[in-house]
C-alpha cells in the first residue's frame, strides 16, 4: 500500500509534467473506484493545472475553478506517458494534457479515488485531518497536549489521522523503534521529552523514505514498467525474529489495533 513517502514521490514525479499544462481530455474507463468518480470531475477539461500539492495521502491537482483530489488507495499508481499508448488492464483514468503527455492512473484493487473539490470549498475527505508531519504545527507541545490522558497505545495514537496525517504502519514501527518507545505504551503516560523525540523521529523517518524514493523518479516516464513502491532500508518493519539492529536480541511481533507491530522488547520501553 502506498504510504505518505510514495505519495510525495509521486507528487514530485508528476509535478514537472502536469504543472501549467492544460487538460485536453479526461478519460474514465472504469468509474467504480472506492467512491464512484463524480461527473463533476469532467469540469477539469479545458483547465490549466496550476500546482500539484499533497495533503495527507491525497494528491491535489489545482486549477482555477477547483481541485482534482487523487488517492492511490491500496494499489494505485500514476505514470506519465506519451499520448497514443494503448491502456492496459486496470488503467482506469487518463488525464490528457496539451503537451501530448498523459497522466495515467492504474489501480488493480480499485480502492483509490478521483474526486472533485470546487474552488473555495473543502471536500469532506480533507476536513478534520490532523497536521502534516513536516509542518511546524506538528511539534512536541502539540503532541503532548493531544496525548494528555489518552490510554490508547502510542502506535495506534500516532497512526490516527486526527492526531497527525501520513504515519502509516511501516513508519509508526520505524519511528517508535528510533525513539526507543514501546508501541503498546499508553500515549498519555509517556514523558514529554520522549514524545518530543518521537516527533523528531517521525519527521526524520518519513524524510529519509522520501529521499530514498526520490531515486526512483525516472520511472515516471517509463512507458513499460510501473513506478512500483520503492524498496527501503528499514530497521524493524517486516523483520520479526531477526536480530535488533541495536542490541542483537530477536525482534518481537504483536498485533496492536489489528496492525502488525515489530519492536525490540529490550530497546523500546
Ligand atoms: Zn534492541
Amino acid at each position: 500500500m502506498p504510504e505518505l513517502p510514495e505519495v510525495e514521490v509521486s507528487r514530485m514525479g508528476i509535478a514537472p509534467h502536469v504543472t501549467d499544462q492544460r487538460v485536453t481530455q479526461l478519460v474514465v474507463r472504469n468509474p467504480k473506484l472506492r467512491w464512484p468518480i463524480p461527473e463533476d470531475l469532467y469540469q477539469i477539461e479545458g483547465q490549466v493545472i496550476r500546482a500539484v500539492h499533497r495533503r495527507a495521502k491525497y494528491l491535489l491537482l489545482e486549477t482555477d475553478i477547483g481541485t482534482a483530489i487523487v488517492h492511490l488507495g491500496m494499489s494505485g499508481s500514476l505514470r506519465v506517458l506519451p499520448a497514443g499508448i494503448p491502456p492496459e488492464k486496470h488503467d482506469h483514468v487518463d488525464l490528457c494534457l496539451a503537451s501530448g503527455e498523459v497522466l495515467r492512473y492504474n489501480d488493480p484493487r480499485r480502492f483509490g479515488a478521483w474526486l472533485w473539490q470546487p474552488k473555495d470549498s473543502e471536500h469532506s475527505v480533507l476536513s478534520k485531518l490532523g497536521p502534516e508531519p513536516f509542518s511546524d504545527a506538528f511539534n512536541a507541545a502539540y503532541l503532548q497536549e493531544k496525548a494528555q490522558g489518552k490510554r490508547t497505545a502510542i502506535k495506534t495514537f500516532i497512526m490516527d489521522n486526527h492526531v497527525v496525517v501520513g504515519v502509516g504502519n511501516i513508519y509508526a514501527n520505524e519511528s517508535l523503534f528510533a525513539a526507543g518507545i514501546h508501541p503498546k505504551r499508553e500515549a498519555g503516560k509517556i514523558a514529554p521529552q520522549r514524545l518530543a523525540l518521537l516527533v523528531d523521529e517521525i519527521k526524520a523517518v518519513l524524510a529519509f523514505a522520501i529521499e530514498q524514493g526520490g531515486t526512483t523518479l525516472k520511472d515516471f516516464k517509463n512507458a513499460d514498467g510501473k513506478p512500483g513502491y520503492f524498496a527501503q532500508e528499514l530497521q524493524v518493519y517486516g523483520k520479526a525474529g531477526q536480530p535488533c539492529p541495536r542490541c542483537d536480541k530477536p525482534l518481537s511481533e504483536a498485533k496492536i489495533g489489528q496492525r502488525a507491530s515489530v519492536y525490540c522488547s529490550a530497546c523500546q520501553k
